[in-house]
Parts: structure tokens; C-alpha cells; sequence
């Protein structure tokens, strides 16, 4: 018999996790393997929740046994034996939520080479020490800037915001930050009795006053004399500024509401002891070849090598040597710029130049973050591994893909394993095998239809992917409409755009393309958004969403539209507590059900108790959640079943109560197809459950967590919810690649649904890269030519005909392969 280890594979017998079916399955090593299949089908529960976490698992075990009894509460991976498998490295999109402090240079590791070339080898001032290579990180004690301890940003408060309509008077108000009732008469009292006169308008008063008023540190005490309606008796009362005022709301208050109305006054603003970069003045007196490392951080990464490879590819020895030579042409300085130019070289090659050191990870995109982890695994020198990867192509142009594609490769020349969850068929046909899963999503898929070379699964007529791997299947029908007139945006200037203007055609459907960094999210999910939403008067749709400065000259045709509406692949929920029921509001029409129960009415229940967010009915030990949580110590934070109601979330009265046999929990517990059965006479919870299954999303389980959908689930029922209470209108809705993490036969199915609101009279503009969606475009404005500095311009607008034709556009010769 062999040695099941020595074959070449990896055995898995009898997997079973969320919905496969006993799966019994052999990969290659030393390959590139695709798991293909469906939204909902099992791959990721195959690659990661089998594959990985077996990995995982047996990696923790052998470093850390007192893990053991953690990693059983979270609980291993539902498989029978796994034999041949190597230890494994996930790089994957959505997990790890980066930390704020974390940036392109600390993921990538360039930021400790720089900090140890500026320790060692920089130009320091005159009788300066030499500081350590720690000294030069705002995330140590040693090289903190001491006012905004590292983060580079400090909060203050923003005179627009404390006095937000200057022509108003004290009396009337002016200064909205100050509190209210007796302590803001007290304050009016004070400042009138130090002789400023209240009843002036704000604006009117003298700068000095003005400034005096909301900054001033100086708290003058004055004698307050009695005042008809307020106080029958004097009293020493004591001025506070806005910014004294607000800083000690801040700083002490206990009161939450205090608080939070006291950051309305506030913003987040570069530090001014350290200009942003968040380090002590000492190290940033340290130079390198002219620049200090706050400014060689700001530099994009095709700047940074030309400034890097001078010194690199001077001879070490000869400049070291040479009298009074400066560390900078040292030995080391010399290793370390060849390390560094050679590491940039990789970033540069996929596409990320445009990219600079000190950019904050929390505003890349999760394809970019991928990359950039990727990249610094080519690096690390690893062989015998298996990378499992979340769709490395995903928010991808084709022209960014490639060179993707190439450093795969070479991540498999130096001996490891890549196990790739893909959906773009490209990719597919480069692979050396694939495992297809299905035939359909949830229950209905699971199985393994096909594990071997690619060629193969064009016989397997169960496989959807085959169809469309093997252009099999049929093309989403669509005939081109006409503008129904336009948005005109005219001197855009934000990022990498300049002085752009650009037309958006009405009710139809617009692609935006172009290549990674070329502005494509900075026009549509920022500028667009930002003027329309301001426009129609909506706050941000999300709290952290700072109000920029638009960047505009002009807009015109605003008046189009009577709602903005931005689907976009961020969670429904940040915790277990959201979910897809509640999301959709179909929930309630559930409760109400149950509250109408002969059953509930007799004991009193009404629809609040069977939510799992009010005290009374849910279960105590978990407090509705269904889940506890569990702090390991080298993982995020991790849920675990709560063991008391073992998920179900009520407590065991809530649960006695049934609807045609089934309590409340088993309806979380449904899929939507099965709820849409069970709930069919009730007509809104039926229409919901509808749209739900109409963009492909009839596998997921009406209680399944938010913390548990992927981005692209998450985005399909933001646009199920839309589509249930879509009425004929005049909504905008903007899309930030739709397409991302979705198999060609679910895009084809959210295709058909954009269509549909566009014929209802919407217009939809998307932000895309696949290019059969771009290809039924009505409207095509492409972005570029290159990432960064090298793109901010339209290149290329009109229908995708004409688009295809460009002789500048990255696009255009994919797009005209497509088209043929
Ligand atoms: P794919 O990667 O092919 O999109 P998944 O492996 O993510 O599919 O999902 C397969 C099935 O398992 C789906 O029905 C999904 O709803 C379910 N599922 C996914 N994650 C979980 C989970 N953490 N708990 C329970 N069910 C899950
Ligand atoms: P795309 O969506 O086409 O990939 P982006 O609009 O994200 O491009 O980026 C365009 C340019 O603006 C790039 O050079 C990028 O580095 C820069 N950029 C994007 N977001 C930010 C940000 N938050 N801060 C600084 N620069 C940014
Ligand atoms: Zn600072
Ligand atoms: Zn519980």
C-alpha cells in the first residue's frame, strides 16, 4: 500500500463541514488548485473551514497543547481524516480587520527596513546621537510623538462646527458647543458682564473676541449680579471657552450622551507637533539621502525606488572607503537599499506603485491588502506550505491580474501548494487542477462534481462552472438604452484626480473602469456620493465617513434624483446579533406571527418577546446572541455556540411556542428557500423572501450572523432589501464592484436585477472590472491610463462599442476580446 503521504497529495475522507456532503477528495501538491462552484456551494467550507483549519489546528496543537481546550470550544473542523497535508498559510480578504496603526511599510515590512537604514545609515545633526531603529516607529514608547502619542492625529474642535451660523448673536446662540439651560445663561451672563455684547451677530464681533471666546485657556472668575427671571441672588461664575468646555466634556465627563454630543464639535486634525507623521522631533531631524522618514513614508512607491536605487547599486566597498563618506554610501546603507528596491520591485510589478509606505491599511481595498500580503510572502523564503487564497483576482483589472497570476507562479516554482477559491474563469483555465462543489448553493450543493485537470470538467454536465468555463452559457440578455439626459461633474480634484469633468448618463446603466489606483472608487463612491448626497440633504450613511472638502467646481443635473442609494460590500452588522432577518425587516412580520399565536396571547407574549434583543425572552447566558465569545490568544476574536441554549438564542419558555410546529428559533434556523414555503401567507415576509431568492441568495439561513456573510452576501441583501421596496423612481445607485467574490452564473443572476431597476427608471452606476458586466453596460467611462499619478483622466467614455476601440484605454483591448 502507499504511503498516503508520499503520493504527492493531500487525502481528505469524509469532510463535512456547514453543508458538505461526506466528502471524500484528493488534491495535488506542488499545484494550483481552484475550488470552484457557486455562491453558498461549499467551496470556502472545503478550502478554509476543512483545509486551513485543519492546519490551523494542528499547527496550535504543537506550539501551544494548553490551546487544546480552547480550540475545542470553537471546535475543530468536521472532517474524518486529513493525510499529506502541509502546514498552511491563509491569505484571505475579508478576516483581520487591519488595526488603524497598521500601513502599507508594517504590512509589507519595507517600514523596518527604512527605520533600520535611517538608524544606521542616515545623516544625522551635528552632535545628534544615533538613535535606534525603534526611535524612528510612532507605534514605540522610544519614537512616539509625546503629544499625539504615535497617531498622528489629534482631536480638536473646528470653529465652523462650534459656531455654525455666524449670524446669530450670543443670546441667540452663536456658540452651539456650550452647553445649554442654566450653565449656558450663566456663561451669557459672564461674558457680558467682561464687556463683549452678546446681542451682536457672532460675525460682527472683534476677531480677537471671537478667538478669545472659543479657545482661550483662561477661565476669569466674575461677579454676577442679580438678574430679573434668572437669579434673585449674585455669585461668582467662572468662564469656560468652547474649546476649554468641550476638551473636559471629553476628557471627564461620564455621561455618554455629554459626550457624544460634545464630538459633534470636534474633528480629527494632523497633529501639529509632528505633522501627521506621529514621530519625536529627534528622529525626524534624521535624514536620508535629503529626506526625512516622514517624508521618504509620503512618497509612492515608484518615487521611493528612484530614490532607493542610486545608492544600491553603488559599489559598497569603494564609497565606504572613500574619505569622509557619509554613512549613506556605507556598507550597509548599500545591503539595505538592494534589500528594499528588491522588495518594492515585487509591489511594483503588481500594479501597486501608486502606493505609498505611510498609506493607513484601513483605506486600501481588501484586493490591495491581498496583494501587498501576498507580495511579502513571495519574500519570506517559505517552501513546503500551502497558501489558501480568497480570490486573488477579485477587484482586479485584467491588466492587474497578470502579473498577479506571474508571482503565483513563482510562489509555486519555490515549492509550495496554492489552493485559490476563485470565480474568474481566467484564472481557472490557469490552474493545474480543479475541485468543482456543487451542482447548486446550500443544501443543494456539497458535493464534489469534479476534482482533476482543468480540461476535464467541460464533460460534467451537473457543473455550472463548466458551462461558463467552456462558453457554454447563455449571455445576459440586454438591449442598449439612450441617456435619459446627464449628471455633468466638472473640475473634479480629489487623490489623483485633477480637474477632471465627466458626464453620467440617466437611466441607464454605467460602468466605471480603469486599473488599480486610476480614481475609480475616489469619483464614484466618494465625489458622486458626497455631491448627491449633499445635494439631497442625507447625512453620511455611516458615522465614520468624515465630510471632506467635495473637490468641485460644478455639478449640474442634481435635481434627477430623489434618493442615493449606495450598495456597497461592507457588513449589515458587526456582530452576531445582526442578521439577515433583521436586516431586511422581515423579522418583524415573524414576530408578529408568533405574538398572534392562541399560544402567546394566553400567556401574554407580545412581539417583543421573541426578539433576541430585548431582555425578556431570549436566553440570559448569551444575551441573544447564540454566541459567546472566546478570546484566544493568537486569533481575533472568536465565536463559539453558547453552551446554554446551543444557539437558539431564547430561553426554553420563548421557545415552547409554535407556529405549524415550529418555534421561532427553527424559522432563524431556515433556509430562505424552505422559509419562503413555510411563510408564504405572510405577504411581508413573502416579498422579502422573494427578492432574497432572486439574487441568488436562497441558500443562506434567515438567522445566519452577519459576522458570518461575506462581503459579496452581505452586498446582494443590501440590494434585496432594495429591491423589495423598489417603486418606479429616480434613486442613484452606486455599486462598488457588484461582481467581486460571485461565480459568472450568480453575476448573471444580480445582472438581470440591476437591469431591472434601471427599467424601473433608476439609474445605476457601477465600479467594475468584470467584463462580461461591462460588456451590458449601457455606458462605459473608463479611468486612467495608469494607477496613481499615472491616471486621475478619463480615458475613454461612450457605449462599450466604442469604448472597445480606445487606443489609450487598458480596457479596451479586453473588452474588445469580450466583445468579438
Ligand atoms: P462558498 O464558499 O461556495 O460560497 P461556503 O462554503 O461559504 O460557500 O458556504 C457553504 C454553505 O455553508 C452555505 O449554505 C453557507 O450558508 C453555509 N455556511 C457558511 N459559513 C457557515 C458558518 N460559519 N456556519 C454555518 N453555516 C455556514
Ligand atoms: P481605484 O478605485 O481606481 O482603484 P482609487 O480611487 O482608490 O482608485 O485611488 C486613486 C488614487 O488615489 C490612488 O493613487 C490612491 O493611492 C489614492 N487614494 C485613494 N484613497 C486614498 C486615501 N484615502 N488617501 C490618500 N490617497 C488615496
Ligand atoms: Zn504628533
Ligand atoms: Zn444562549
Amino acid at each position: 500500500m502507499n504511503d498516503p503521504a508520499s503520493d504527492g497529495f493531500v487525502h481528505v475522507r469524509g469532510a463535512g463541514e456547514h453543508n458538505l456532503k461526506n466528502v471524500d477528495v484528493d488534491v495535488p501538491r506542488d499545484a494550483m488548485v481552484a475550488f470552484t462552484g457557486i455562491s453558498g456551494s461549499g467551496k470556502s467550507s472545503l478550502a478554509f473551514g476543512t483545509l486551513y483549519a485543519e492546519a490551523q489546528r494542528r499547527y496550535f496543537e504543537s506550539v501551544a497543547p494548553y490551546a487544546r481546550r480552547l480550540l475545542q470550544q470553537v471546535g475543530a473542523p468536521h472532517v474524518q481524516e486529513i493525510s499529506g497535508l502541509p502546514p498552511a498559510v491563509a491569505l484571505q480578504q475579508r478576516h483581520g480587520a487591519p488595526s488603524s496603526r497598521s500601513t502599507v511599510g508594517t504590512l509589507t515590512t519595507l517600514s523596518n527596513l527604512l527605520r533600520i537604514l535611517y538608524s544606521r545609515a542616515g545623516t544625522y545633526p551635528p552632535g545628534a546621537p544615533h538613535l535606534a531603529a525603534e526611535a524612528f516607529s510612532p507605534n514605540t514608547a522610544a519614537g512616539a510623538c509625546p503629544r499625539c502619542h504615535g497617531l498622528g492625529a489629534v482631536v480638536d474642535v473646528a470653529d465652523d462646527l462650534l459656531v455654525p451660523d455666524p449670524s446669530l448673536s450670543i443670546r441667540e446662540g452663536a456658540i452651539a458647543a456650550w452647553p445649554g439651560a442654566w450653565q449656558g445663561a450663566n456663561l451669557r451672563s459672564i461674558v457680558s458682564n467682561l464687556g463683549i455684547d452678546i446681542d451682536k451677530p457672532w460675525r460682527r464681533l472683534r476677531k480677537k473676541d471671537r478667538d478669545w471666546l472659543l479657545h482661550t485657556d483662561e477661565q476669569p472668575s466674575v461677579l454676577i449680579a442679580p438678574e430679573a427671571d434668572r437669579i434673585d441672588y449674585g455669585y461668582h461664575g467662572t468662564f469656560w471657552s468652547a474649546r476649554a468646555h468641550i476638551m473636559h466634556v471629553l476628557a471627564d465627563s461620564k455621561s455618554e450622551r455629554m459626550r457624544e454630543r460634545a464630538l459633534r464639535f470636534v474633528r480629527s486634525v494632523p497633529c501639529p507637533e509632528c505633522g501627521g507623521s506621529g514621530l519625536r522631533p529627534e528622529a525626524l531631524a534624521v535624514t536620508f539621502a535629503g529626506r526625512s522618514i516622514a517624508e521618504v513614508n509620503a512618497l509612492p512607491l515608484t518615487e521611493l525606488v528612484t530614490v532607493l536605487r542610486p545608492v544600491a547599486e553603488a559599489s559598497g566597498t569603494g564609497a565606504a572607503t572613500a574619505a569622509g563618506a557619509s554613512e549613506e554610501t556605507g556598507e550597509a546603507a548599500v545591503r539595505l537599499c538592494a534589500d528594499l528596491v528588491a522588495r518594492i520591485e515585487v509591489l511594483l510589478g503588481l500594479g501597486l506603485g501608486y502606493l505609498a509606505p505611510g498609506r493607513r491599511s484601513t483605506t486600501l481595498s481588501p484586493g490591495e491588502a491581498q496583494r501587498l500580503r501576498i507580495a511579502t510572502q513571495l519574500r519570506s523564503g517559505l517552501f513546503g506550505v500551502v497558501y489558501v487564497l480568497d480570490e486573488p483576482s477579485a477587484g482586479l483589472h485584467p491588466a492587474d491580474a497578470e502579473p498577479l497570476l506571474d508571482v503565483l507562479d513563482r510562489l509555486k516554482a519555490a515549492g509550495n501548494t496554492l489552493f485559490v477559491v476563485e470565480h474568474d474563469m481566467d484564472v481557472v483555465r490557469r490552474a493545474d487542477w480543479v475541485v468543482d462543489i456543487g451542482p447548486g448553493a446550500g443544501e443543494d450543493g456539497g458535493r464534489v462534481l469534479y476534482s482533476g485537470p482543468v480540461a476535464g470538467l467541460e464533460q460534467v454536465g451537473e457543473s455550472v462552472t463548466g458551462r461558463h468555463l467552456f462558453g457554454h452559457a447563455p449571455p445576459v440578455e440586454h438591449r442598449p438604452r439612450e441617456p435619459q439626459g446627464w449628471l455633468e461633474l466638472d473640475g473634479v480634484t480629489r487623490h489623483n484626480l485633477r480637474d477632471v469633468s465627466v458626464g453620467v448618463p440617466l437611466g441607464v446603466l454605467t460602468a466605471v473602469t480603469g486599473v488599480s489606483g486610476s480614481g475609480k472608487s475616489t469619483l464614484v463612491t466618494q465625489v458622486l456620493a458626497e455631491v448627491v448626497r449633499a445635494h439631497l440633504g442625507q447625512g453620511p450613511d455611516d458615522a465614520e465617513d468624515e465630510a471632506p472638502e467635495i473637490g468641485l467646481r460644478d455639478a449640474s443635473g442634481l435635481d434627477s434624483f430623489d434618493r442615493l442609494v449606495r450598495v456597497d460590500q461592507r457588513p449589515i452588522g458587526r456582530t452576531p446579533r445582526s442578521n439577515l432577518a433583521t436586516y431586511t425587516g422581515l423579522f418583524d412580520a415573524v414576530r408578529k406571527l408568533y405574538a398572534a399565536t392562541d399560544e402567546a396571547r394566553a400567556r401574554g407574549y407580545s412581539a417583543g418577546r421573541f426578539s433576541f434583543n430585548v431582555a425578556e425572552g431570549r436566553c440570559g447566558n448569551c444575551q441573544g446572541e447564540g454566541f459567546v465569545e472566546v478570546e484566544l490568544l493568537f486569533l481575533p476574536g472568536t465565536y463559539a455556540p453558547c453552551p446554554v441554549c446551543h444557539g437558539a438564542r431564547y430561553d426554553a419558555e420563548t421557545l415552547e411556542v409554535m407556529y405549524r410546529g415550529r418555534n421561532v428559533a427553527d424559522v432563524l434556523a431556515m433556509p430562505v428557500d424552505e422559509a419562503a414555503g413555510f411563510l408564504a401567507d405572510v405577504p411581508a415576509a413573502a416579498r422579502s423572501l422573494e427578492t432574497l431568492r432572486e439574487v441568488g441568495l436562497g441558500y443562506l439561513r434567515l438567522g445566519q450572523p452577519a459576522t458570518e456573510l461575506s462581503g459579496g452576501e452581505a452586498q446582494r441583501i443590501k440590494l434585496a432589501t432594495e429591491l423589495q421596496r423598489a417603486r418606479r423612481g429616480h434613486a442613484l445607485y452606486l455599486l462598488d464592484e457588484p461582481t467581486a467574490g460571485l461565480h459568472p452564473a450568480d453575476i448573471a443572476l444580480l445582472l438581470r436585477q440591476l437591469h431591472r431597476l434601471v427599467d424601473a427608471g433608476n439609474t445605476v452606476v457601477l465600479v467594475e472590472h468584470d467584463l462580461d458586466t461591462i460588456a451590458t453596460a449601457d455606458w462605459i467611462v473608463d479611468l486612467g491610463p495608469g494607477g496613481g499619478d499615472a491616471g486621475g483622466r478619463v480615458v475613454a467614455e461612450g457605449p462599450p462599442a466604442k469604448v472597445a476601440k480606445s487606443r489609450r484605454s487598458a480596457t479596451a483591448p479586453y473588452l474588445a476580446r469580450r466583445l468579438a
